[in-house]
């Protein structure tokens, strides 16, 4: 026999919403097996039928339904479930073929719902804020009954989803699920401005596969590598490809550096073919090279090897050797491989000009001044803040420190040091 509290009782009655309790009766309220089971009944004297709204008033008989409501909140919390007793009732108009129809409560609950509109409308929160699997467990806390799937089911009937049928305007581009470690495909619906689909890779022949099956594509917002761009000729040869904003601009400043420190070199060479060769020529050949300038040399000698290596595996590749046979008959790294063989050309090493708190970027004009004889670190700031240095004045001493050190072991003049790299001064 189940215990049964009054005043639980009366917060039974304040728990139902109470819109509709005028016409819902509670019989009982019991815990059984840890749950509050709570008996009410409706009391109608007519109801609508759901096909065209007739009303009726021939009651035909009654059945229950089991509800899951809020939880009473305590020490324990529990579960509530709701018994109701409902009606069914004859349908008596002639156009409805339905001649029996059983009561609905839309305030209460969704037909053929397990939990009452308000708990399911709770369930439903917890797991859009949290996710299925932890909103499992809160719920639980919370005395809520209610798995993963039916939280997620929740959401699911709730959330409409958005359209994805037949999208004309897509934008492909990568998608690290772990940055750096895996990365897969993400298909944009740039119209409606939602996410169509996440591929697990990031592979020409799965998006091919994927893009194949959507033949609406008319235009393919993509990358600038190779990969999307085969896979959209493959998969959707119908559609045009185009640049998607976010890679134009990178590639419009991935230019302008390269243009700027195309400015910065020609300069830098200019002085090191003019008329400073004789003074060099007397130092040490580890002196001539400062630490700025180990950089631009690996960059000189580096760049006609790296471009003959393109070439080579380029032409391996186009010949239909694989990667790996690249890899190891080239004895590069598959990282490099894998990346050029998705490349039309090498791309031109990005070199940023030093930034204006930089010393270095007033290098030139520092070094004439120091070889004019200028050692005066207060003297030379104004100078270069004149011609937009920001940087402070500590960097600006440190920068020109190893020209006094090596000019107090010198005899020579120490305003060349670092200027030329070797193959520079070897060329002439
Ligand atoms: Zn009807």
């Amino acid at each position: 026999m189940p215990v049964l509290f009054t005043h639980h009782f009366m917060a039974m009655k304040q728990n139902l919403p109470t819109s509709l309790f005028s016409d819902i009766r509670l019989a009982s309220a019991a815990v059984v097996d840890g749950v509050w089971v709570v008996e009410a009944q409706k009391l109608s004297t007519a109801a609508a039928c759901p096909r065209f709204q007739v009303v009726s008033s021939a009651r035909h008989s009654s059945y229950q339904r089991r509800l899951w409501d809020l939880p009473i909140q305590g020490r324990p919390g529990r579960p509530v479930r709701i018994t109701l007793t409902l009606g069914r009732w004859q349908c008596r108009n002639v156009e409805c073929g339905q001649s029996i129809f059983t009561e609905r409560l839309p305030g209460l609950v969704a037909p053929r719902a397990r939990q009452t509109r308000r708990a399911a409308g709770i369930l439903r929160l917890l797991g859009h804020g949290v996710g299925g699997r932890p909103a499992e467990r809160l719920a639980a806390r919370l005395g809520f009954v209610g798995s993963r799937a039916t939280i997620l089911r929740h959401l699911l009937r709730h959330q409409r989803l958005p359209d994805h049928s037949a999208p004309r305007v897509v934008g492909l581009d990568e998608w690290a699920s772990k940055k750096g470690l895996h990365y897969g495909t993400i298909a944009v619906d740039l119209e409606r401005r939602t996410v169509i689909d996440v591929l697990p890779d990031r592979s020409a022949v799965s998006t091919a596969r994927w893009l194949a099956g959507r033949p609406s594509i008319e235009l393919i917002a993509r990358d600038l590598d190779g990969l999307y761009a085969d896979a959209s000729r493959q998969g959707a040869p119908q559609a045009k490809q185009i640049a998607d904003r976010f890679h134009l601009i990178q590639n419009l400043r991935a230019a302008i550096e390269r243009q700027l420190s195309g400015l910065e070199r020609p300069i830098r060479g200019y002085r090191a073919n003019s008329g400073r060769r004789a003074a060099t020529d007397s130092l040490p050949p580890e002196s001539k090279v400062g630490e700025d300038e180990a950089g631009e040399l690996t960059h000189v000698s580096g760049r006609p090897f790296l471009l003959a290596a393109f070439a080579k595996v380029r032409a391996m590749y186009d010949a239909g050797k694989t990667v790996a046979t690249i890899t190891r008959e080239l004895r590069l790294t598959r990282r490099i491989v894998d990346k050029w063989v998705r490349l039309e050309s090498l791309p031109e090493r990005a070199r940023m000009a030093p930034k204006s708190s930089t010393p270095s970027r007033f290098a030139t004009y520092l070094r004439d001044r120091w070889t004019d004889g200028e050692r005066n670190v207060c003297r030379l700031l104004q100078e270069v803040r004149e011609q937009g240095y920001t940087g402070c004045y500590s960097r600006l001493a440190a920068f020109v420190a190893p020209w006094r050190q090596k000019a107090e072991k010198k005899p020579t003049p120490p305003s060349l040091v670092g200027i030329l790299p070797p193959t520079l001064e070897r060329a002439e």
